[in-house]
């Protein structure tokens, strides 16, 4: 018999957490939508994930696989039939030509990805740069690999974009890589062919490897994506993480890769074998699918946020906040320093007054602080209504 939670006699617990671990913070995403969740009518302009769902001849894909049986492992590497659609359609898209046989791996999202890079490269103290505001993980991951996670601001003034001398002013001896995500959650800036070329050229120099985070490279509204590691020298010495959670709205299927030479990908790979086996079957077959049958979804979804982007971008500039115009990803990060008030007191405030909810920017790094970020996967009926009364409550302010 078991006895009711409240019963249960309270003894001592012994600290078995490891310091490293300790020392991490929880997401400031997470606590904040723990309020939101306890909220009613509340639209969200918080969630980092596309609000369509995948589209139809994925999910058959998957559904088709597990009625053919396919309830097994795969290789380690993952499928040999979606590292070979990978690897065509990073050459596609990306002029990077990568060996399915062994400088592909299939992991579990980019998150995976991004902890294998790092675990497979980093000795302890080694320093990791990257750019804030930035995706909340990256400072923690970069910590539980034992790395130091240094930090390059950037601002609104330079259309939140790294530049070369923070870079250079930035690099030590203990220096062992940069990671990079344009376009960048939460800022939705881009890096355009010229800019990666100087940025390129610090690396080169200073034998530094590349992360690239690539995750919202299809959603590039302006100008062409050039992805770093295709500029020259520089394959050798860079990562290149992707998935399908974004472009293919397939969060939930959990699968994404990394390319690399071959002895990167190795490394990745031992670690990956014995922590994850391999990512989830199912999932893998919808990939194929998506990379086989998916464009024209892909670009659908892109056509509907750039419209939703729009509508937003101008409904802040005419409440009066400042709002950079994003090149890519699905986020605007418009400034409330008008208002007067900090980046949690406007969602705070927002949420509890008008009930949208959006991420204080402060989440993304101290750099956000002034800022709040604005997800525009919402249909456009909910952005409008959550524009409506964002005019609202700053009108008050
Ligand atoms: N990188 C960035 C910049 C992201 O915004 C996200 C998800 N919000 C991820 C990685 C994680 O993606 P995945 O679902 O592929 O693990």
């Amino acid at each position: 018999m078991h006895l009711p939670v409240s019963s249960v006699p309270k003894t001592k617990q012994p600290d078995f957490i490891a310091d490293h671990v300790r020392a991490i913070p929880r997401s400031g995403i997470r606590d904040f939508f723990e309020i939101v969740q306890s909220m009613e009518g509340v639209i969200s302009l918080g969630i980092g994930e596309p609000d369509f769902v995948t589209p139809w001849h994925i999910r058959e894909a998957a559904i088709y696989a597990l009625e053919r049986g396919k309830t097994g492992y795969t290789s380690n590497l993952g499928l040999l039939k979606l590292r070979e659609e990978i690897a065509r359609y990073v050459n596609e898209n990306y002029s990077l030509g990568y060996d399915p046989a062994n400088e592909v791996l299939v992991t579990v999202g980019v998150s995976e990805g991004l902890d294998l890079a790092l675990r497979a490269v980093l000795n302890p103290g080694d320093e990791v740069i990257y750019h804030e505001p930035c995706y909340v993980s990256y400072s923690p991951s970069i910590a539980l690999a034992h790395g130091r996670a240094v930090a390059v601001s950037t601002r609104e003034e330079d259309e939140f974009k790294l530049r070369p001398e923070a870079l250079r002013a930035a690099i030590t001896p203990r220096s062992k890589a940069l990671l990079l995500n344009f376009p960048t959650n939460p800022t939705g800036a881009v890096l355009l062919k010229s800019e990666l070329d100087e940025i390129a050229a610090i690396c080169r120099e200073h034998n530094l490897l590349v992360i690239t985070d690539e995750i919202y490279s299809e959603l590039s509204y302006a100008e062409a994506h050039t992805s770093i590691a295709s500029l020259p020298g520089m394959r050798e010495r860079t990562i290149f993480l992707h998935g399908f959670s974004k472009a293919f709205a397939m969060t939930g299927f959990r699968v994404g890769y990394a390319c690399a030479p071959a002895p990167l990908i190795d490394a990745m790979m031992r670690i990956h074998q014995y922590g994850i086996l391999c990512a989830p079957i199912v999932s893998q077959e919808a990939a194929v699918e998506a990379l086989r049958h998916g464009r024209n979804d892909m670009l659908e979804m892109r056509e509907q946020y750039r419209r939703r982007r729009n509508l937003l971008l101008h409904a802040f500039r005419n409440m009066g906040l400042p709002c950079f115009e994003p090149r890519g990803a699905f986020y605007l990060f418009p400034s409330i320093k008008s208002t007067g008030l900090s980046s949690h007191d406007f969602a705070i405030g927002l949420l509890k007054q008008e009930q949208v909810a959006v991420v204080p920017g402060t989440a993304f790094g101290p750099g956000g602080e002034g800022y709040v970020r604005c997800s525009y996967a919402t249909a456009l009926d909910q952005l409008e209504i959550a524009a409506r009364r964002m005019a609202k409550f700053v009108g008050r302010k």
